[in-house]
Parts: C-alpha cells; structure tokens; sequence
C-alpha cells in the first residue's frame, strides 16, 4: 500500500521535500503529517478535495470540525468578500463581533457574555485564567484522554509546558477516580475542565451521570465548570450542553464558529465575564490583535445565521447517527465506530470502547485502512476520525460504507 502511495503521488512528494528545509519535518500543524508523506492539497470545492497529482478526494475530515461549511462556501465566501471591500486591520471596534457574540449568547445555555480569540488553545488558556482569578485558587481539574490544544494536551501522560496552573488528571468517565481527585483537591479547585465528548481522544462521549457528577462537584466546591466545546458544539444549536441540559460556568469553542477562518471564544456566567468589563475598575486586560478580525467575525456571522440554525445542527446529527449505525453493522465487530452526532472514530477489534482505558495501541491495518481510503478516494484523519461537513450528502456516506466494506473483505481474517 506504502509503495502504490508513493508511486501515485509525485508531485505530493516532491512539495514535502521542499518543505522539510524550512519547516521542522516539512510541518507546522502536527495532526496532518503522517508517513510516508501527507498529501498536499491543490484545491477544494463543496465535500472535494483535489491534490497536487490532480486526484479527487471525498473529504470526510473537514478540517477537524472547523470544515462544517464544506469548501468554498458561496455564503461564507460572500460575506468574507463583503468584508474585505471595507478593509480589514481598522484597529477599532466593529459591527460584526457584536452580532456574532448575539447569535451565541442567543444560542449557547451557558453563554451570557462572550470574548473571542484566535484559536480554541487561546480561548481555553483564557477560560483557565479566568477561572483562577475569580476564585483565587490554582488547581485544575482536567481529564485523561483530553485535547483542549497543543499546550493543553492530555492525552500522551505528558504535562504541558508554560502554563500558570497546577494540573491534576482524573480518568474520563470514571466518576469514583475523579471524586477521589476532587476530594483531594477541593479547597484549591478553580476549574473542572472537561469536554463533553472526548473529540482528539477518540469521540468517546462522556456518560451524562459522569458530566452531572461534576456540575455537582463544582457548586460544592466552589470551582467553576469549563465545557470546552470547541469540537461539540455542532451537536445542536446550543451545543452539547443544551443537548444533555447540564450548564456549566463556562463554555469555550472554536473551529467552525468563526465559518472556518481563525478563531476561538470563552464565554459563560455574566458575573464571571464582568472581569472583562474596561469600563470596571480593576478589571482584566485581555488584548488580542486579531480578536475582532473582521474575516472571522463575517464569516462566523453568516455561517451561523445563513448555514447552521438549529434545524439543520438536528439534520447533520441525524446523518452522522445513521453512517455511524452502518458503519458498525458492516464492521461485523472487526471495527467500533465511536462518537455522537457528526463526529466520528474508528476503533479496530471489538467494542465496547466507552473511555480512553478501553483504547487499545493502533495495529498495523490503521495505516493500511487509512492509505486504502485515500485510493479508494476518501479523505479522513490518520487517526481515523470523520467530522460530517453539511457538504456531504447521504450519497457519499453510503459510497463511504461501501468503501469500508471493501476493505474488510479483503482484510485477511486472523
Ligand atoms: N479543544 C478541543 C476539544 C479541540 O479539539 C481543539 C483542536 N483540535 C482545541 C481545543 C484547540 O483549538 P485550536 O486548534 O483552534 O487551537
């Protein structure tokens, strides 16, 4: 497969050899390289993706969840186009973030004041500091498996590096180690910070007993709760919160929001968000150059109110329901299929994988699965994840479908 790969590919090959001179390993965004050269991209279009040797991909990733709007939106296209005939990088406020901020305030359970920022890591730094100000404490509570971004990764055992709290790890969806974490904790506990779906971890969805254990905890203890719903919040209109009708103290999200241009937001409790407030003595300073650019408050704008009402959140969590039931009626036990919604996984061997313990080390056919997809024209993380554009019809999933079940019959059965 490795070598069909490399024989198929040339012009992809030589652009990661170009790369590699001024780019640590030809990369500057670590979840898109893989071996023995990631494909470089030419062009996209709706649910297509097109590369440099001039092959056509269905594209399943999009973009880690910030693809919801598919490729080249028209809507998302003209309202950036609008926004660049007034000229960008004003340096003053301007109409855009306030109706944005409107439509999630609107939208969003927890979301009574908003901030933006430039990406999810951003807005999740600032939830965390924003959470040991108010409460003057410096512990968090977070949760293995968990991406919140790359200086915020949970996932390897390893610690991140530079940032101003003590952090203290508790197992996912495992509410007897969590209540000793927290019993051990609680006098210093500033935030919980959980996302309601494992997203990076592997789409494994918190128990909703597990989320409600912790809403619990953190009204006894005084620590404010932080969904970081910056992949999740495409489950609904009001994100996976309104779904499992828990709110927390506050939200952080990101990806698709800003309509698939850089972006990032915190937000939640208007007592806790007033810290913000330049008009208040004493409050916080949070600067940002581009916290208001005007491409991502367009863009985030139209997408939201012209693209992703409620409605259509319900009609993607539907088709992702229904290729995930297929998928794991073709897999036969071979594969699981984890997720909710638009936001799937794929684990080999049989389930039930209901929490990072229950993952086992990838074996040697996730490379093979993932190269045979590419040939058979599907595009999707290495890792095996899916995130359902609204550019992809029931057409494609039931092509996808057939895809995988092509390649498990010609799995070798062991
Ligand atoms: N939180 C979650 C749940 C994420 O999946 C990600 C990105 N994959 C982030 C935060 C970080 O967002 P960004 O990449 O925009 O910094």
């Amino acid at each position: 497969a490795r070598a069909r790969f490399v024989a198929d590919n040339p012009a992809s090959r030589a652009a990661h050899e170009r790369a590699v001179a001024h780019l640590p390993g030809g990369n500057t965004r670590t979840t898109l390289f893989y071996e023995p050269f990631p494909l470089t991209m030419a062009h996209a279009d709706g649910c297509l993706l097109t590369d440099l040797d001039g092959h056509t991909y269905v594209d399943l990733l999009g973009d880690y969840t910030a693809g919801l709007y598919g490729h080249s939106n028209p809507v998302i296209r003209r309202a950036v186009e609008s926004a660049l005939d007034n000229g960008w990088n004003h340096g003053a406020h301007g109409t855009d973030e306030a109706r944005l901020a409107a439509v999630l305030c609107e939208r969003v359970p927890s979301m009574e004041l908003v901030r933006f920022t430039n990406s999810g890591t951003e807005a999740n730094l600032l939830a965390l500091a924003t959470a040991t100000t108010h409460t003057g404490r410096g512990t968090v509570l977070v949760f293995t498996g968990a991406y919140h971004g790359s200086v915020l990764s949970f996932g390897s055992g390893a610690f991140p590096l530079n940032v101003p709290h003590r952090f203290v790890v508790a197992e996912y969806n495992d509410i007897a180690d969590t209540a000793a974490a927290i019993d051990r904790h609680a006098d210093d506990l500033a935030a919980i910070l959980v996302e309601p779906m494992l997203g990076s971890g592997g789409c494994l969805p918190a128990d909703p007993a597990f989320l409600a254990y912790l809403r619990a905890r953190a009204d006894e203890t005084g620590a404010l709760l932080v969904f970081d719903e910056v992949m999740t919040s495409r489950m609904a209109g009001g994100g996976m919160q309104e779904l499992l009708g828990i709110t927390p103290d506050l939200t952080t999200l990101g990806k698709y929001t800003g309509g698939g241009m850089t972006f990032g937001a915190f937000g939640g409790r208007a007592d806790v968000m007033a810290m913000y407030d330049p008009r208040r003595p004493g409050h916080l300073a949070h600067a940002g150059t581009f916290n208001n650019n005007v491409l991502s408050m367009a863009a985030g704008y139209a997408g939201l109110t012209e693209l992703f009402p409620p409605s259509a959140a319900r009609e993607l969590f539907d088709r992702g329901e229904r290729l995930r039931a297929r998928l794991n009626a073709v897999a036969g036990g071979r594969m699981t299929w984890t997720g909710m919604g638009s936001m799937l996984t794929v684990h080999f061997g049989p389930g039930p994988v209901t929490g990072p313990r229950d993952l086992r080390p990838a074996p040697a056919h996730r490379e093979l699965f993932h190269l045979d997809m590419l040939a058979r024209g599907f595009h999707l993380a290495r890792r095996g994840m899916i995130a359902l554009s609204l550019a992809v019809t029931d057409h494609e999933c039931d092509a996808f479908t057939a895809a995988v079940d092509g390649f498990l019959s010609e799995l070798p059965d062991r």
